[in-house]
C-alpha cells in the first residue's frame, strides 16, 4: 500500500526538523513542495537527492492524475509546505482530501509532526492558550468585520496569521473593535534572526509598530487574549 507523509519542515530555522522527518524526505520516491526552490534549501542541507515537484490547490488535473498514477504503483510521497506543517493555511491542502476521495483506505495519510507557526507562537505567548481559536488568515472584505466582531467578544483567545502588508490595518481593526486596552501579542519572524513578540495592550502595540517601521516587515502571527 502506498503512502502520503504530510510532513512538518521549519518555519524559519533549518535546525528545526525532526530526524524521523529527513528519513521520511529520503526514503520517499517523490517530495511535492509549495515551492521547490524554498524546499531545495531544506533537502541541500541535508543532503537530500529525492525528486521534488511542485503542488498547490491550483495545480492542473494532469499534475493531480501523475500523483494518483505514483500512489496507484505503490511510490510513497511527501508532501511538504515552504513553511511548518503542511495543510494549516497553506496551499497543499486540497490534496489529503483529493487522495482520500479516490483511494480511500487504499493509500495511508501519515503525519510526520514538525513545527508550526501557530503553536510556536502560542507557547511563548505568555497567556494562558488552554483552549483557543485558529482563524487562519483573516480576509481582506467579506466576512473581516463579522470576525472583528467575534474575536471582540470571544471568550477564548483567538489567533490568526497576517502579512506585513497588512498588520498595521489590522491593529487598527482590533483597537476599533475590541478597544485600546484588550491584549495583543504579535510574534513576528518566529526562530529567525529576528525573531521579535510585542506584547502589550492594543493601543500600546499599535504604536509600536507606528514608531518602528522597520519592524513592519516578516511574518507575523496574531494573538488576542479573551475577554475575561
Ligand atoms: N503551514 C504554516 C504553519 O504551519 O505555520 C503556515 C503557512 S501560512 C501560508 C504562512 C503564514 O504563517 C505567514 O503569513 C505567517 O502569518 C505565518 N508564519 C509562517 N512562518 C512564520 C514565522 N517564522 N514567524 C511568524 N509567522 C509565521
Amino acid at each position: 500500500m502506498a503512502t502520503l507523509y504530510i510532513v512538518g519542515t521549519p518555519i524559519g530555522n533549518l535546525e528545526d526538523v525532526t530526524l524521523r522527518a529527513l528519513r521520511v524526505l529520503k526514503e520517499v520516491d517523490l517530495i511535492l513542495c509549495e515551492d521547490t526552490r524554498v524546499t531545495m534549501r531544506l533537502l541541500s542541507k541535508y543532503e537530500i537527492g529525492t525528486p521534488t515537484m511542485s503542488y498547490h490547490a491550483q495545480s492542473k488535473l494532469s499534475k493531480v492524475d501523475k500523483i494518483f498514477e505514483l500512489l496507484e504503483n505503490g511510490k510513497n510521497i511527501a508532501l511538504v509546505s515552504d513553511a511548518g506543517t503542511p495543510c494549516i493555511s497553506d496551499p497543499g491542502v486540497l490534496l489529503a482530501s483529493q487522495v482520500l476521495e479516490k483511494f480511500g483506505k487504499d493509500v495511508s495519510i501519515v503525519p510526520i509532526p514538525g513545527p508550526s507557526a501557530l503553536v510556536s507562537a502560542l507557547s511563548c505567548a505568555g497567556i494562558s492558550v488552554a483552549d483557543f481559536v485558529f482563524l487562519g488568515f483573516m480576509p481582506h472584505k467579506k466576512g473581516r468585520e463579522t470576525l472583528f466582531k467575534e474575536i471582540a467578544t470571544s471568550k477564548r483567545v483567538m489567533v490568526f496569521y497576517e502579512s506585513p502588508h497588512r498588520i498595521e490595518k489590522t491593529l487598527e481593526s482590533l483597537e476599533k473593535f475590541c478597544g485600546p486596552e484588550r491584549k495583543v501579542i504579535i510574534a513576528r519572524e518566529l526562530t529567525k534572526i529576528y525573531e521579535e513578540f510585542v506584547r502589550g495592550s492594543v493601543a500600546e502595540v499599535r504604536n509600536f509598530f507606528n514608531v518602528n517601521k522597520d519592524k513592519v516587515r516578516g511574518e507575523f502571527v496574531v494573538v488576542v487574549s479573551a475577554v475575561s
